[in-house]
């Protein structure tokens, strides 16, 4: 029985007896690096996005296939790319490393996703490429995305590291653009401890990638005795790093896929709870609706508030053992990557939103302690105003 006190987190994964069972088989096989599992972890994964099987690579982290995908594409110094400021951390940092320049763009207040119209007030003569998130795993509007990239002729990159069950008129996110990115990280709906998944259109480009990933080898060295003659013997095509998911986390990862529509369903059902909870209040927004041509992954559940209201907000959740934060802070009014620019809905929604837990794990009597904590929040206010 969880107490009164107990504290409620932001993210947390659910992992179970199934996850350590198919650890343990995987010890059992002295085999524990990358194998057979992991063959079958990317085979599941594509049948779930409904992607071809040669089209998807593990990684070992997203942020690594974020600096895989700059570099793939062939991105450096003279060239731009256009993110949201609203974006994650490393996504500016690939860019940045690579010598090409991250221009910051303008999202919505409303979804914090970038628009057409965003990115496309940011594209210049250099811009090579767009690279953008679903924020929350609410879908951007891919058709008009889509339309810009086409236009410009320039290269799209969709960190789908938030939507690994997003889809757009019934096309997984990640799959819209040249390299499409996802993360298994602690904080994702599908853990595996550490691990990552990339996807490219084209099989040239998901050879190169494959290369890229292991050393740059261009014959498997396996270091077992297999061929007849000289088995230790290699050649190398490219300075390439080691970067894909081993057994052990595959293997986590198989299980948590059976599992992913069932975290899904039960994301949804509390979004529609706080939906619920809040919609009678008039100091505060909760997420727009989603348009019927999309389905969201329910990674954040994200509300607005009026002014100087968030942080107080914050804090007084916080007092109740509850754990909130914004996610993410906006990259344009970070020194290093040096951009001076406003970008007024994103600084707006920066002062305004707050994401409240929104895990698989939360039971119905969670969610309600939450919604009562906030709505407390607001009759406290009213009265101390009243005063
Ligand atoms: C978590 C996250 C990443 C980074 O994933 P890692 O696997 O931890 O490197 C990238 N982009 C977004 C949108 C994320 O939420």
């Amino acid at each position: 029985m969880k107490t009164d006190d107990e504290i409620l987190n932001l993210f947390q994964p659910s992992l179970g007896a199934e996850e350590l069972d198919a650890v343990r088989l995987v010890f059992e096989s002295n085999s524990v690096g990358r194998g057979s599992v992991t063959e079958r972890f990317v085979a599941g994964f594509a049948e779930y996005l409904g992607a071809d099987r040669a089209s998807m690579r593990t990684v070992n982290s997203c942020t690594e296939g974020l600096f895989q995908a700059v570099e793939l594409l062939g991105l450096g110094p003279g060239d731009e790319v256009v993110l949201p400021t609203i974006s994650f951390v490393g996504a500016a940092n690939a860019i940045a490393a690579s010598g090409a320049r991250p221009v910051f763009c303008d999202v919505d207040y409303r979804t914090l996703n970038p628009t057409a119209a965003t990115i496309d007030e940011k594209i210049t003569s250099d811009t090579r490429a767009v690279l953008l998130l679903h924020y929350g795993g609410f879908p951007c509007d891919m058709d008009e995305v889509c339309d810009v990239v086409a236009r410009r002729g320039i290269d799209l990159i969709e960190d789908s590291a938030a939507s690994v069950a997003g889809r757009y008129r019934g096309k997984a996110c990640g799959t819209f653009g040249s390299i499409g990115l996802w993360s298994f990280d602690a904080k994702k709906i599908l853990v595996t401890g550490d691990g990552g998944m990339i996807y490219c259109n084209s099989e040239e480009m998901s050879e190169r990638l494959g290369k890229r990933l292991h050393l740059g080898l261009t014959r498997r060295n396996d270091f077992s005795n297999r061929d007849a003659t000289n088995w230790w013997e290699f050649d190398v095509c490219t300075f390439g790093r080691r970067a894909s998911m081993n057994d052990i986390s595959s293997a986590i990862g198989i299980e948590q896929l059976k599992k992913l529509p069932g975290f899904v369903r039960r994301r949804q059902q509390i979004h529609r709870q706080y939906d619920e909870a809040f919609g009678d209040l008039d100091w505060l927004e909760v997420p727009p609706p989603l348009p019927t041509h999309v389905q969201s992954s329910y990674y954040f559940y994200w509300i607005q508030v009026g002014e100087g209201l968030r942080d107080p907000l914050a804090n007084y959740l916080r007092s109740q053992n509850i754990v909130s934060s914004f996610r993410y802070q906006p990259l344009h009014r970070i020194g290093i990557y040096g951009q001076s620019t406003r970008l007024r809905n994103a600084e707006a929604a920066a002062a305004s939103t707050l994401c409240l837990p929104m895990h698989q794990s939360l039971s119905d009597q969670d969610v309600e302690r939450i919604t009562a904590c906030v709505r407390n929040f607001g009759v406290e206010r009213r009265r101390l105003q009243r005063a």
